[in-house]
């Protein structure tokens, strides 16, 4: 594969930007990331020319792939023609607020921002001055974007900085506990339970392989939060609008959160962040409460128009109904080449998000013969149920060295572009096709 203009545009990057990037993940692809010229449906063609069925899309805003409907496009269009932005409201941010307030359970009001990052952080803030709090119970191996309160690892008992520049005296306030553990949780509500604003997870943990919450976790964390006068808050930056379709994961779970975080779909491919929930919390938000909170680019037409159009899309056409049905054929075709040739390692997702986590203590998900009949949702009534991963303790382990020789020096080479770290998951698109489901599936048999 020709990389030529790629390896100049690398070159030209690392002398001008920190490690050649603008975010850390794009720079794992070794020995250096193609450059993308362009999107083409559910492909991508790089500055070289080639081209790669495209799994990454965007990291996950682009439910509809690269090439946006028309209505999508001519929404984007007009307000980018009508200048771009005024530092005043538009009747578009209501017209969104309007929708996800009618479609996602938890939202009764809801903030738009910039990115996945900015409504975390805004939603801690707001859990804080809403109780009156300081400390929040994370997951391990979860992810809450790029600031000081989460970039925690370790456990409840010894928080610390998962990054230099971030205060110890941050990481204090923060209580990573591993998902799925009620215990846990419990334990740090018996010994915090009077300084702890909120619980915050992702429904789902999709940054670390794909984990799946156990039949009644999120209940018991509905519960011990509202025993303790805590806050729940779900990340739903990645299964907002994904799972669960236009009710996001929380209406697939039937649980609902104080304050729900959006980013990703929400903005069509544009950046943006969310914060919703109940309407006294969210009230709080300054100019109607004390929690600061402003941007000069929030509710950004331009986002919000992408946003709109690509979710009154979604509702009249069988967009969740393709991306789901492509997204177990995938999960399916995996889970028999896994079975096949890598027993240990396991196939996981659920709607449109799948990844193979390459773990070796296995045996992993695939160890038994029977075929998933859940489409690896992590079904209790599955046979392999108990093998498949429960937290992150179950991932880490992972086999990265052959993860990054299969994917950099199989995968790609074949044509087929994945997400850039073990451990985060992959996207299916409206944009995809069966074509694009059995050449990726061969990819896969050919590498493992
Ligand atoms: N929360 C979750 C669950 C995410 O997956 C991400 C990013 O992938 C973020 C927050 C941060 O979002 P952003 O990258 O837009 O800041």
């Amino acid at each position: 594969m020709n990389d030529d203009n790629s390896r100049e545009l690398y070159d030209r990057a690392l002398s001008v930007m920190p490690g050649g990037v603008n975010s850390a993940v794009r720079a794992a692809i070794e020995p250096y990331p193609f450059f993308v010229r362009k999107g083409d449906g559910g492909h991508v063609v790089d500055a070289d020319g080639n081209r790669y069925v495209d799994w990454v899309m965007g990291l996950g805003p682009l439910l509809l792939g690269h090439d946006l409907p028309d209505p999508v496009q001519a929404g984007i269009q007009q307000r980018a023609s009508e200048g771009p932005m005024y530092g005043a409201p538009t009747e578009i941010e209501v017209d969104l607020a309007e929708f996800v307030v009618r479609h996602v359970p938890s939202v009764e009001k809801i903030r738009f921002v910039n990115s996945g990052t900015e409504a975390t952080t805004s939603a801690v803030r707001l859990a804080r001055g809403y109780t009156g709090r300081n400390k929040i119970v994370v997951n391990q191996g979860g992810y809450h974007g790029a600031q000081e309160s989460t970039l925690v690892e370790g456990d409840h008992e010894n928080p610390a900085p998962s990054s230099a520049g971030v205060p110890q005296a941050f990481a204090e306030h923060t209580l990573p506990v591993p998902f799925n553990d009620e215990e846990a949780v419990r334990e740090v509500f018996e010994e915090h339970g009077d300084d702890i604003a909120a619980v915050m997870t992702e429904p789902i943990l999709g940054n670390y392989g794909i984990v799946h919450p156990e039949e009644g976790y999120h209940e018991f964390l509905r519960e011990i939060t509202d025993e303790h006068g805590s806050l729940l808050i779900f990340d739903e930056v990645i299964t907002g609008f994904r799972v669960g379709g236009l009710g996001c994961a929380q209406s697939e779970f039937g649980v609902t959160p104080d304050l729900t975080t959006f980013g990703k779909i929400v903005g069509g491919g544009f950046p943006v962040g969310a914060i919703g929930g109940r309407a006294e919390i969210v009230e709080q938000f300054t100019p109607s409460g004390d929690v600061f909170q402003a941007g000069t680019f929030s509710g950004h037409p331009v986002t919000m128009a992408a946003g709109l159009e690509t979710l009154k899309f979604a509702a009249e056409n069988d967009v969740y109904d393709h991306v789901n049905e492509l997204g177990d054929r995938l999960r399916r075709g995996l889970t028999e080449i896994v079975a096949d040739q890598a027993p240990q390692y396991t196939v996981t997702g659920t709607d449109s998000m799948f990844k193979v986590i390459f773990t070796r203590d296995g045996p992993g998900a695939n160890a038994l013969e029977e075929q998933c009949e859940a489409g690896c949702r992590q079904d209790p009534t599955c046979p392999r149920y108990d093998y498949c991963p429960k937290n992150a303790g179950d991932v880490k382990n992972a086999d990265t060295d052959r993860w990054r020789r299969i994917f950099w020096g199989q995968m790609k080479e074949q044509g087929v572009f994945l997400s850039q770290n073990q451990f985060e998951c992959q996207f299916v698109s409206y944009a995809h096709t069966e074509e694009d489901v059995e050449r990726t599936l061969e990819a896969y048999k050919e590498a493992l």
